[in-house]
């Protein structure tokens, strides 16, 4: 049985307010994230801004809608900073380890991809890299100049951003405040600090890993460009929903609006603008460049699986900064596989059958865990949902398994084809576990499920769970937990 997910409502960070979310063509969704930088690993921060679009993609298949979800690589053009100064970041990372531009970028990719799928995120629909869609951006770059909103100087082709008076409105901008304080780079005669690079020149005299000709001459992209001319090539002049982490607000993603918005003549460009928070270490921004790449291998090698990660990033709205600590993902993967065992005890019960619940019991659930889903992703309040169908006394294995299989499609914890090692029941070796087991059994013949839960409760500071099985209900030992 799967439920009717009701209407998404998602804050859309243009509008600075949630609104119900309406695809430009009914029943299609078109979706851009921004992707990894590929010149280093990408660490457990970034992975905060795939599990986010994973998230909301899943939501809006279970809703029955289709959805093309674009992800790009940035295998070019991403300077030292946000800004113009710098080495390419790619660039750099080449000349250092003495491999080829490509190699480089081709195994930082693998590093990611495969990072992605262990904890849990569908494929991407269309993966494009940057370095191969150059001559996107050139045309891009060309409608743009033609209509008068570039200026070149000698380092390469600028975006005048007094050529488009709403430059500041999607991120707030102060610009005058912003000229200030600096806190957009200086290139020497640039018109104004936030104008940015469209085409960068090579350098006279110089060869670099990764350059093409152009109408400017030699060079390469600036970053911003490419996420506008990929989008626009896989999903139109307008589409739905752009994502990415908060930290693309108030300078990549005001760069992709002001020059699309200028190419395409749209307005708005993209319906919602979906941002992330960050997933922050110790109070200290999770970044590449200050050496820190903490990856899901660094939880592999404490013991701890992938898909804790996923329970740990569900355990926090996606717009609330979450704090990383491996203690916290640990425990996290406690209550996965807790979860686990449950959904795998209710899925053998009944043979895998999804369909057979009870709907009076069922259906107040279900409608609670896709109404949480439904207010703009809120993935706790339907991981709460989740614990009270784990533990409530008065569902049957069939009620449970119907629930479950059903929430898996965006919990994405792989719980029709998990295995768990099947523990002993311990109420077979000690008879006052099996007198409370028994008598738990009572309590919920009776309806009286606060005795139920009471009974639960006692097993539990035993260091034991109570696991409905084909066999009737067991009393298994907890991970971890040492008898009393
Ligand atoms: P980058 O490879 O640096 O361009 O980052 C890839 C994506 O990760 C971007 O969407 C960033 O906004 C996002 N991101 C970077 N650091 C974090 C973090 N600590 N938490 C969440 N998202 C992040
Ligand atoms: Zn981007």
């Amino acid at each position: 049985m799967t439920a009717t997910v009701p209407q998404l409502q998602l804050y859309d960070t243009r509008r600075r307010a949630v609104f119900p979310f309406e695809p430009l063509v009914p029943g299609q969704v078109g979706m851009y994230s921004c992707g990894p930088t590929v010149y280093a690993p990408q660490h457990l921060g970034n992975m905060r801004s795939q599990l986010t679009p994973d998230l909301l993609r899943r939501v809006l298949l279970a809703s029955g809608l289709d959805v093309t979800s674009v992800t790009n690589v940035t295998d070019v053009g991403h300077l030292t900073d946000d800004a113009d100064d710098g080495d390419d970041k790619v660039e750099a990372a080449a000349r250092r380890e003495g491999r080829t531009a490509a190699e480089i970028t081709a195994f930082f990719t693998e590093q990611w991809a495969t990072d992605r799928r262990r904890l849990g995120c569908l494929e991407p629909d269309v993966l494009p890299r940057a370095a191969a869609h150059i001559p996107q951006q050139i045309e891009m770059i060309r409608v743009l100049e033609a209509q008068g909103h570039t200026y070149r100087i000698d380092d390469g082709v600028y975006f005048d951003v007094a050529t488009f008076p709403a430059y500041a409105d999607f991120a707030g901008l102060d610009l005058d405040a912003l000229q200030a304080t600096g806190r957009v780079e200086h290139v020497d005669d640039k018109r104004q600090p936030a104008d940015f690079a469209l085409w960068k020149l090579s350098p006279p005299g110089t060869m670099r890993l990764q350059e093409w000709d152009s109408p400017w001459g030699r060079g390469f992209p600036g970053w911003h460009i490419e996420c506008s001319a990929m989008a626009t090539q896989y999903l139109g002049d307008r589409f739905d929903i752009h994502t990415g982490g908060v930290d693309h607000v108030r300078v990549h993603h005001t760069n992709e609006v002001a020059q699309s918005e200028c190419a395409l003549g749209v307005h708005p460009w993209v319906g919602w603008w979906v941002h992330n928070e960050f997933l922050d270490l110790a109070g200290e921004k999770l970044s590449k460049s200050k050496g820190h790449t903490l990856v899901v291998d660094d939880l592999v090698a404490r013991g701890i699986e992938p898909l804790a990660f996923r329970y740990f990033f569900l355990q926090a709205h996606y717009r609330q900064q979450q704090s990383f600590t491996f203690d916290l993902v640990a425990a996290a993967g406690t209550a996965l596989r807790r979860l686990t065992l449950h959904a795998v005890a209710a899925r053998d019960d009944v043979g895998g059958d999804a369909t057979a619940g009870d709907s009076s019991r069922t259906e107040p659930l279900r409608a609670a865990f896709w109404d949480a889903l439904a207010d703009d992703l809120n993935a706790p309040r339907a991981l709460s949902v989740v614990s009270t169908v784990v533990r409530s006394p008065e569902l049957t294995a069939a009620d449970r398994w119907s629930l479950l299989a059903d929430f898996d499609r965006v919990l994405a914890f792989g719980l029709a084809d998990a295995v768990v090692p099947s523990g002993s029941d311990e109420s077979a070796e000690d008879p006052e576990v099996a007198a409370l087991l028994a008598a738990r059994e009572e309590a919920r013949a009776t309806r009286d499920f606060a005795s139920a839960d009471r009974i639960r409760d006692e097993l539990a500071a035993r260091g034991l769970e109570v696991i409905d099985t084909p066999a009737g209900p067991q009393a298994r030992r907890r991970d971890g937990a040492e008898n009393p």
